[in-house]
């Protein structure tokens, strides 16, 4: 690994000062399951990394607001898991934080970091889209929020500029009888990264919205507002899905595997969200 400097700033300023130097080579630093791998193999060469961990204004906070949940940037995968309100509320997004790696990993791995890694492949980032979560963004200039939709741009690219940082993740409220469901798809049980990931959630109306994982370069949300999916017309629904995808072919599965099983995980994780919710067939 090559040497690079360490700050262990406690202000968000200070944190801002320290990651806008002009040559970008700085990277800030969360749980570090993405960053010290890329540090160790070379992928990654900073001169200087920015522990954010002690960043008060990073707390690792979830917190239910009258309309929202809101989950600090420093918050660790383990705590999504234990934490009553998203189990409550957001079931999906917790059964996608849940298969993040191994017990070890979601106790040092952040839900930011899992997003600000942009890889097309992380697991909570289908259920963040299909939440309609948003980022709540802080850096030298003030403060912007934009949809989970919008801020992943492609592998390893998000909309962060120099200096800027995550500060939350706000979840809306789901309406009253929404279902949701997480699934996955890996070569093997236990610690893998996914071949197919979908989160699908289904709102008392029928409206139904799809996020899915590791099919295109970043993952991606599709929505169908006229209840069609959940009514006959669901196959062509499913058509929707997979023409939006763009899989690749690499270690874990084929292009045409992953083209194929799309329909096979967007059918059952449909079917739980809506055995999950109030909804009820016309
Ligand atoms: C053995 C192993 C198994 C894994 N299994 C899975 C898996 O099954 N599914 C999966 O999705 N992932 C998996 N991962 C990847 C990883 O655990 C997740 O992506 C994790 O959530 C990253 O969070 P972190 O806090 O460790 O981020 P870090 O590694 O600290 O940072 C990741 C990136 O985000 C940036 N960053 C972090 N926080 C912020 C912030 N607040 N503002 C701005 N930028 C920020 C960093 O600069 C860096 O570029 C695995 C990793 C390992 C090592």
């Amino acid at each position: 690994m090559r040497a690079f400097d360490y700050a262990r700033p406690s202000t968000l300023v200070e944190a801002f000062e320290l990651l806008s130097a002009p040559d970008g080579g700085v990277k800030a630093l969360a749980g570090g399951t993405d960053l010290l791998v890329g540090l160790r193999n070379g992928a990654i060469r900073p001169r200087a990394v920015v522990d954010l961990k002690h960043i008060r204004e990073l707390a690792p906070v979830i917190r239910a607001d009258k309309e929202c949940m809101s989950i600090g940037a420093n918050a660790v995968l383990a705590q999504l898991t234990a934490s009553e309100g998203l189990r409550r509320d957001y079931p999906a997004l917790v059964e996608s934080a849940a298969v993040v790696g191994s017990v070890q990993i979601r106790h040092r791995a952040t839900l930011a970091g899992n997003l600000c890694n942009a890889s097309p492949a992380a697991d909570t980032v289908p259920a963040l889209l299909a939440y309609g979560a948003d980022v709540v963004i802080r850096g030298p200039s003030g403060e912007r929020r934009v949809s989970v939709d919008n801020f992943v741009l492609g592998p390893r690219e998000t909309v962060l500029t120099a200096g800027e940082i995550v500060t939350t993740i706000v979840l809306p409220t789901p309406k009253p009888g929404t279902g949701a469901a997480f699934a996955r798809l890996t070569r093997r049980r236990g610690v893998d990264l996914a071949i197919l990931s979908v989160c699908c959630l289904v709102d008392p109306e029928g409206e139904v919205r799809f996020g899915l994982g590791a099919v295109g370069p970043r993952p991606f949300l599709v929505r169908d507002s006229a209840a069609a999916v959940v009514s006959s017309t669901a196959a062509e629904q499913f058509a929707a899905l997979v023409a939006k995808a763009s899989p690749i072919t690499d270690v874990r599965a084929s292009h045409d595997y992953r083209q194929a099983m799309i329909t096979v995980l967007a059918r059952r994780t449909l079917a739980a969200a809506i055995e999950r919710s109030s909804w009820v067939s016309p």
